[in-house]
């Protein structure tokens, strides 16, 4: 029996709301009549390189290539370019590595958690993000989340930066999001202290410090925070200084979660293989695609590492659902981040997963078992503006990570 070949390769680009949040999917049409399969390829802040890197790149060499070769095109994708890795080519590979899997899944007749081995449960927990300017809100966002049944609630407080109001800054400073760490983490432990109090030991809490702090003060604070017992510290510390988690395992049993911006294994494989995270936090677009992620939880759950998969604003629709068939298929599932999107979302994206009372479920359909009104999509093209929460700067001014 001849292939059935990839055909065409179409990218959508969609804004949704001035948000900012831009979504990349992609759309792999089939030799067979109406087979096609989704993929995200969300780079939110840099959407442009992605497309070129799919529609001028990746289209020619895969157009022609067996839809059922999704291993050997991954593993094909991630070498043919000679120079590789990276957001940009991570995430055009995703949108391919995803679709594939969204067809096989077709083929098969099968969702795809069924493909990586079947439900080890019937659908995945997940937390949702309480925030607030006061501790005292942040407690009643808390108490609203609670009362929608969700038992796992992230909490920060002014966002990721902590609003610091009595900055000083120098004379003509330049515009930009200032963040004071000092003041950041002396306000998110007050805030934290009060939270734990006022709703008990029984909501799970977990934080994101979004790798603000200087390394030291990153240790110090997972110590501190080590009493209010989290269900994980989220991003203590950037990439760039992953050596500095030795020392926090050596001082405190703080759970740490760690990975959206990790793109390449060697990012991962030492935090896993050394126990210095307790939580894979990777985005999985961002990672490759379902291929690498699949390898990636079963590495960690070797050495007893949780998945908890980046589920913010801006992973697609489409890379939602691929969180899903992960969480319900990994035996090590930890928790999985949910953004609760608008009715327009679902109305645009039809199979998009539901979440009822902290659950997160599948609707079973073969394959990712999502749609996308391609010509609702259509009216939502994505525009160039200059984002603005990642000019983030101290408060003398310096150039900080977001
Ligand atoms: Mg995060």
């Amino acid at each position: 029996m001849a292939p059935i070949t990839i055909q065409d390769v179409q990218t959508f680009l969609i804004q949704y709301s001035g948000g900012g949040t831009r979504f990349v999917i992609v759309k792999i049409i089939t030799s067979e009549p109406g087979l096609y399969g989704l993929g995200c390829a969300t780079f939110t802040q840099r959407f442009r390189p992605v497309y070129a890197a799919i529609e001028h790149h990746l289209k020619p060499f895969v157009i022609g290539k067996d839809v059922t070769r999704s291993e050997e095109l991954f593993n094909m994708m991630l070498v043919q370019s000679y120079w590789r890795n990276g957001p940009v080519l991570n995430n055009a590979i995703s949108g391919i590595d995803q679709a594939l899997w969204d067809i096989k899944g077709k083929l098969a007749n099968m969702p795809v958690y069924q493909l990586l081995g079947g439900k080890c449960r019937e659908a995945a927990a997940v937390y949702a993000h309480a925030d607030g300017r006061e501790p005292k809100e942040v407690v009643d966002n808390v108490r609203k989340f609670q009362a929608q049944g969700y038992r796992y609630i992230r909490v920060q407080m002014g966002g990721y930066g902590g609003k610091a109001d009595k900055m000083v800054k120098p004379e003509g400073a330049l515009p930009g999001a200032y963040f004071d760490p000092r003041e950041y983490t002396r306000n998110m432990l007050k805030m934290i202290d009060y939270v734990r109090q006022e709703v008990g030991e029984e909501v799970e809490l977990l934080h994101d410090v979004h790798e603000r702090l200087a390394p030291i003060d990153a240790v110090q604070f997972a110590k501190d925070v080590e009493p209010y017992k989290l269900f994980f510290l989220e991003d203590d510390l950037a990439p760039e200084d992953i050596e500095y988690f030795r020392m926090i395992r050596r001082q405190c049993a703080t759970p740490i979660a760690m990975g959206e911006l990790f793109n390449n294994p060697r990012e991962w494989r030492l935090m896993i293989e050394e126990r210095l995270i307790d939580f894979l936090r990777m985005h999985v677009s961002q990672m490759g695609g379902i291929t690498p992620a699949r390898n990636a939880a079963i590495h960690g759950n070797i050495y007893g590492v949780r998945t908890a998969w980046h589920g913010p604003g801006d992973t697609s629709p489409v890379g939602h659902a691929a969180n899903l068939h992960l969480d319900l298929w990994a035996p090590n599932f930890g928790i999985q981040e949910w953004c609760r999107f608008p009715p327009l979302v679902y109305e645009m994206f039809p199979g998009l997963p539901e979440v009822r009372n902290g659950y997160m479920y599948p609707n079973d359909k073969p394959g990712l078992g999502i749609e996308m009104d391609e010509k609702l999509a259509a009216r939502y093209p994505c525009t160039d503006e200059v984002d603005w929460w990642t000019q983030t700067r101290l408060p003398d001014g310096t150039p900080s990570r977001p």
